[in-house]
């Protein structure tokens, strides 16, 4: 089967053709097409269904409790979220990058998941 966005999409009310474009939201890149007349997008329906996957995952709170494992504390992550994050390909291997963020949270970094900018700040802040 052919991908939709393989073919020529005209724009319902201005009939030009639209061009593609890749748009970032939240760290999710989503294929879309965009009218140069009136601005008008479309999401790649596939992109779009993952981008609402993953907003109903964020919005989700998970209550997990901390384990005594050798001298660390552990912590479950919850399936759901490690099956996402590999159908998206950003979990490429086991290894994840923790650190304290803020007083009270930590946070994890995943595969190729893009760096927060403000850790980066930070961390170059501290070491230059
Ligand atoms: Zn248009």
């Amino acid at each position: 089967m052919t991908d939709i966005f393989s073919n020529k999409i005209l724009c319902g009310k201005c009939s030009v053709e639209m061009q593609p474009i890749n748009l970032h939201k939240n760290g999710f890149v989503l294929r879309a097409v965009k009218c140069s007349n009136c601005s008008n997008r479309i999401f790649h329906p596939k992109d779009e269904q993952e981008y609402n996957h993953f907003i109903d995952l964020k919005k989700k709170q998970y209550n997990v409790k901390m384990r005594f494992v050798g001298n660390s504390y552990a912590v479950s992550i919850p399936k759901e979220i490690v099956n996402f994050m590999k159908e998206q390909e950003k979990l490429m291997d086991d290894m994840v990058r923790l650190c304290f963020e803020d007083f009270g949270r930590i946070s994890l970094r995943f595969g190729s998941a893009p760096d927060l900018s403000l850790v980066n700040s930070k961390f170059n802040k501290d070491h230059n």
